[in-house]
């Protein structure tokens, strides 16, 4: 029995590269459910485990994917049964064992979660780890006490897929997005998500440094880090919060402590990868009710396996506009 994959290998010379190669059954890693995989994501951390960049895969050959859907194969847990139909994400799938870049995946019965009610395996990859961690975000901040009368809420890197999902989000919910991206040409599309506002990068970056800015944001959701973290904290309201998920612009923190000592301001990790399962679950339910499919599909590119390693070095070079998906099964 074998199956479709794509192998990330290293060569003697320490080259990464990557091929769609018939794989034997027996290769699959331990696990209590084999699943057939139908759709799979492309986000920022399966370009750097398909190029090999932040050494984040260890043993090679390997089959990254850090996100998919599909329909289970086999299973020895009692909580899963042929057939059902399953969502992945995290606990560091396609990094430190074999992902969804295949058409098969043996996985822990822990760490799945049924497909929400109303949700097809493709759309469940359309939102994937991106969406996934959005809704965390939301509900993070909400729980902090943001309401959508509380004013402008600042989203970075929007035009990638957290960005653009979260975007959409919060406009559905009915919160002011002030949408901040490096590219301007994409104002449009961040618009017709619900954006109230585009704010291009460098503007955001120029203009003085002081350690406490004009307070202009209730909350924001940053997926950049770097110095555009350090910026939109000291221009934080009385009060707000900020989501911190990722590092697309780098991981230094430069701030100081006034934002949070004379605004109370709070900084809130978000981390998708070890949420318990109950966490997940209401997520994803939640996601599944207030994510608009039809309205992102314009966002929404689609490819194959063999596609996969131009598209990484894309993801990696802030070139991918809303969430690639990748057709698998
Ligand atoms: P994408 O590549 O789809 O989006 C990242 C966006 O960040 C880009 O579209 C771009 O937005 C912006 N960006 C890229 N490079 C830079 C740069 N050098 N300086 C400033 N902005 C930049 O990635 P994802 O949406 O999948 O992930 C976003 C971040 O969140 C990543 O760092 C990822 O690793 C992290 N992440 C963390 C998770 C967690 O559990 N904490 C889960 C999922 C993702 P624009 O073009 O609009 O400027």
């Amino acid at each position: 029995m074998s199956f479709r994959a794509l192998v990330t290998e290293k060569a003697d010379d320490g080259r990464i590269s990557s091929s769609v190669q018939q794989v034997d059954e027996a290769r699959l890693p331990d696990g209590n459910v084999t699943i057939d995989v139908q759709w799979a994501g492309l986000n920022y951390k399966d370009g750097l485990c398909l190029t090999g960049a932040g050494g984040l895969v260890r043993t090679y050959p390997h089959v990254a994917g850090i996100d998919f859907s599909g329909m289970v194969r086999e299973s020895i847990d009692p909580r899963y049964a042929p057939g059902q139909a399953v969502v992945l994400t995290g606990w560091r799938v396609g990094e430190a064992q074999w992902g969804g870049y295949a058409e098969r995946a043996r996985v822990s019965a822990d760490w799945l979660v049924p497909l929400p009610d109303g949700l097809t395996a493709r759309q469940a990859m359309i939102a994937g780890t991106a969406g996934l961690t959005a809704m965390l975000a939301i509900d993070r901040l909400e729980a902090a006490g943001l309401r959508p009368d509380a004013g402008e809420v600042l989203v970075t890197g929007a035009a990638g897929g957290v960005g653009s999902i979260a975007t959409s989000i919060l406009a559905r919910l009915g919160y002011q997005v002030a949408a901040l991206s490096g590219r301007p040409e994409l104002s449009g599309a961040l618009r017709l998500l619900g954006a109230s506002s585009v704010i291009d990068r460098s503007a955001f970056l120029g203009g003085a440094d002081k350690p406490l800015e004009s307070a202009r944001w209730a909350a924001a959701i940053d997926n950049v880090g770097g110095t555009i973290l350090g910026k939109l904290l000291r221009q934080v309201n009385y009060g707000g919060a900020v989501a911190s998920i990722g590092n697309a612009g780098g991981i230094e923190l430069e701030t100081n402590v006034l934002p949070f000592i004379l605004r109370g301001v709070t900084l809130i990790g978000i981390d998708s990868v070890m949420q318990p399962y109950a966490t997940r679950v209401a997520a994803w339910n939640r996601l599944g009710e207030l994510f608009d499919f039809a309205g992102y599909e314009e966002l929404v590119e689609e490819i194959g396996l063999e596609e996969l390693p131009g598209a990484a070095q894309r993801i990696l070079a802030g070139k991918v506009n809303g969430r690639v998906l990748v057709r698998v099964g």
